[in-house]
């Protein structure tokens, strides 16, 4: 049996730092799926800088590259480094409606199954609930306050060497829920089987807390 550890939630809810957390706790290897959208955009946007929307001619010819990894976690798309942080302001604006293309959401489960296929993973995003591991072993779903949200974007981004002002942030953000909760294919959502969990609070650990006591009580009664 599959002991999967399905985690989604808006952006800046803190859902990657809780899933490195818990994943360390249980031994388990974590899967950022948020990234392979973040790769393909960044692609789109070092090739066709000035598009303000993807257009599905080109995100065709980017989706034909392959993904693959060197040791250390280095991304290579086509072979190469892509020389554009993933988390660049650019990389934000075009990256949900990029990840509302049906073609892309298919290319990225395709490679996020085929990581998933050799190990229990903890695996955090939009859809991997309802979508990606459907029949995932525990399904939480992070939230917290967009004041909150923004604030801890602009600090992540900020650690990174970016400078970008909250307004900026907080508009973006807001932008890329509208689209990734309203989009046809899998939109964000909070299932019935999903625990809902509140993030808003400095430090994240009593949810990480919850979120380990319950995956172990599970194991416990699981056959
Ligand atoms: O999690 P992160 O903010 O890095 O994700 C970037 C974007 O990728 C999201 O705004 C969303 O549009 C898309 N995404 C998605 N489905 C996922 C993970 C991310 O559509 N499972």
């Amino acid at each position: 049996m599959r002991r999967d550890l399905a985690i989604d939630g808006p952006s800046g809810s803190g859902k990657t730092s809780v899933g490195i957390r818990v994943a360390a706790e249980l031994g388990l290897m974590l899967v950022d799926s948020g990234l392979l959208y973040r790769v393909f955009t960044a692609a789109y946007v070092e090739q066709f800088p000035s598009d303000r929307c993807p257009r599905s001619d080109r995100l065709s010819g980017i989706l034909e590259r392959c993904i693959s990894y060197e040791p250390g976690g280095t991304v290579l798309f086509g072979g190469c480094v892509l020389q554009l942080s993933l988390h660049d302001p650019k990389v934000d604006d075009l990256v949900s409606p990029v990840s509302a293309v049906p073609q892309v959401r298919a290319a990225v489960n395709r490679e996020l199954r085929r990581i998933a296929s050799f190990q229990d993973v903890v695996m955090v995003g939009r859809d991997i609930g309802t979508t990606v591991l459907s029949e995932a072993f525990l399904k939480v779903f992070i939230t917290a306050d967009p004041d909150v949200r923004a604030r801890r974007r602009v600090a992540q981004l900020k650690r990174q060497g970016i400078l970008v002002d909250y307004d900026t942030v907080l508009a973006n953000m807001k932008e890329r829920d509208t689209i990734d909760s309203s989009r046809e294919d899998s939109p964000l959502r909070c299932t019935d089987e999903h625990i809902r969990l509140d993030n808003s609070p400095d430090g994240s650990d009593g949810v990480v807390q919850t979120i380990l006591s319950e995956y172990r009580r599970r194991l416990e009664h699981a056959v």
